[in-house]
């Protein structure tokens, strides 16, 4: 028997088919705005991510354009103004890049950097009065996520976090089940993401880049599942890092396994890992369970209940999360995902390390 059909969620969420609008739990996605022109959005950084998974996005939106781009590479700003058709006075450098504040046509700054470069960055868009979305982790400590969330409140612009599972169905469906307590009280969660990582030189193995290793890429997910379909926050943590290649993880870690505790009594038990592939999430409650795999890539993502399987739909979550964020702008409302959200997985990462390197429970 099905537990959950893709027509329930469908009307549970006020969808049709091919817009989603208004879930719940989490957060909200497409919407239109009538004949009101497109917000322009600029990413800096041309990376994989911004490469492969935010300009396709962009294109299925109906509320941006990109509209810009900030790199240090001249024959990537090349390729991308003839495929983008975007003209020479929005192409930036990271020199020039804080002459955008006089561009017109640049709404948004979307920051798709290695993580250490977060900061600066969104604290340079902040400045030029653009709002702006910055990609996880938020940055690489407390002090720095604290400061950015400042810089843009003194800038009155509205920063979010690119959490993009916050505005894909089954994590909703797993965050509804959790906080509704739609199988009672969530007791236990387990929750897991690792991949095996390829090439030793990149930036993802640098600390002064990437602030750690596969906690702050991918462990970040775990702690947001957690988090959400808990709907609490954690109150302690207990870690253990495990190392089995100390020459190719000198820098950062390669695994760790934690344990949060909520307040409600709920316990979740997490992985992280650059050694191999993982990827679940597994809520136990009071009557039943659910369980999404694969549960946070680009997808598709599949789950299933202690009814049976989640028949839901398949969304480009980028293009889901984006759109949101525009909403946020045109309507002149708060990101689900804002900066105070980024902070509170960082406080809860800091504490990770403490416990690592404690040894002991620590108090988030
Ligand atoms: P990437 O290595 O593919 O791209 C990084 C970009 O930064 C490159 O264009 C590179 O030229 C540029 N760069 C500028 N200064 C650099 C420096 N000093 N060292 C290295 N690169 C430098 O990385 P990516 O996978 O696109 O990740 C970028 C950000 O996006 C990271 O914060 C990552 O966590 C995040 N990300 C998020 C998701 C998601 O699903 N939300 C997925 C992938 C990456």
């Amino acid at each position: 028997m099905k537990s959950y059909s893709r027509r329930d969620f469908l009307s549970r969420v006020g969808m049709g088919t091919t817009l989603l609008t208004v879930p719940s739990i989490m957060g909200n996605a497409q919407q239109t705005f009538g004949s009101q022109k497109k917000l322009g959005i600029a990413l800096v950084g041309l990376g994989y991510y911004a490469e492969h998974l935010l300009a396709p996005a962009l294109q299925q939106t109906k509320n941006f354009s990109l509209a810009g781009v900030v790199s240090g590479t001249p024959a990537k700003i090349d390729k991308w103004k003839a495929q983008y058709n975007i003209p020479d006075k929005n192409c930036y450098t990271y020199q020039n890049f804080d002459s955008i504040a006089k561009n017109k046509d640049i709404d948004v700054v979307y920051v798709v950097l290695p993580n250490s470069m977060h900061h600066e960055y969104v604290i340079r868009a902040a400045k030029a009065g653009k709002h702006v979305i910055c990609e996880k982790p938020m940055a690489v400590s407390v002090k720095e996520c604290e400061e950015m969330i400042a810089a843009c409140k003194k800038a009155n612009v509205k920063l979010s976090i690119g959490y993009r599972l916050h505005f894909e169905p089954f994590n909703q469906e797993a965050a509804r089940v959790g906080q509704k307590k739609e199988f009672g009280v969530v007791k236990i969660v387990e929750s897991s993401f690792g991949f095996k990582i390829g090439d030793p030189t990149q930036w993802r193995l640098k600390k002064s880049l990437a602030g750690g290793g596969a906690m702050m890429d991918v462990g970040i997910y775990a702690i947001q599942a957690a988090r959400y379909c808990t709907g609490e926050e954690p109150i302690s943590v207990t870690a253990q890092e495990f190392k089995t290649d100390p020459v190719k993880f000198k820098d950062v870690e390669e695994t760790i396994f934690w344990q949060m505790e909520f307040p409600s009594g709920a316990v979740s038990s997490s992985i992280t890992s650059y050694a191999s592939n993982t990827e679940r999430l597994f809520i136990s409650a009071e009557n039943g369970w659910l369980e999404l795999r694969p549960a946070y890539g680009y997808g598709p993502l599949k789950g299933r209940t202690s009814k049976g399987e989640l028949d839901l739909p398949i969304v480009n979550h980028q293009a889901m999360q984006l759109e949101d964020f525009a909403a946020c702008i045109l309507e002149n409302r708060e990101s689900s995902v804002n900066g105070e959200e980024g902070l509170r997985d960082m406080k809860i990462i800091e504490a990770i390390y403490r416990a690592i390197a404690s040894g002991k429970k620590e108090k988030i």
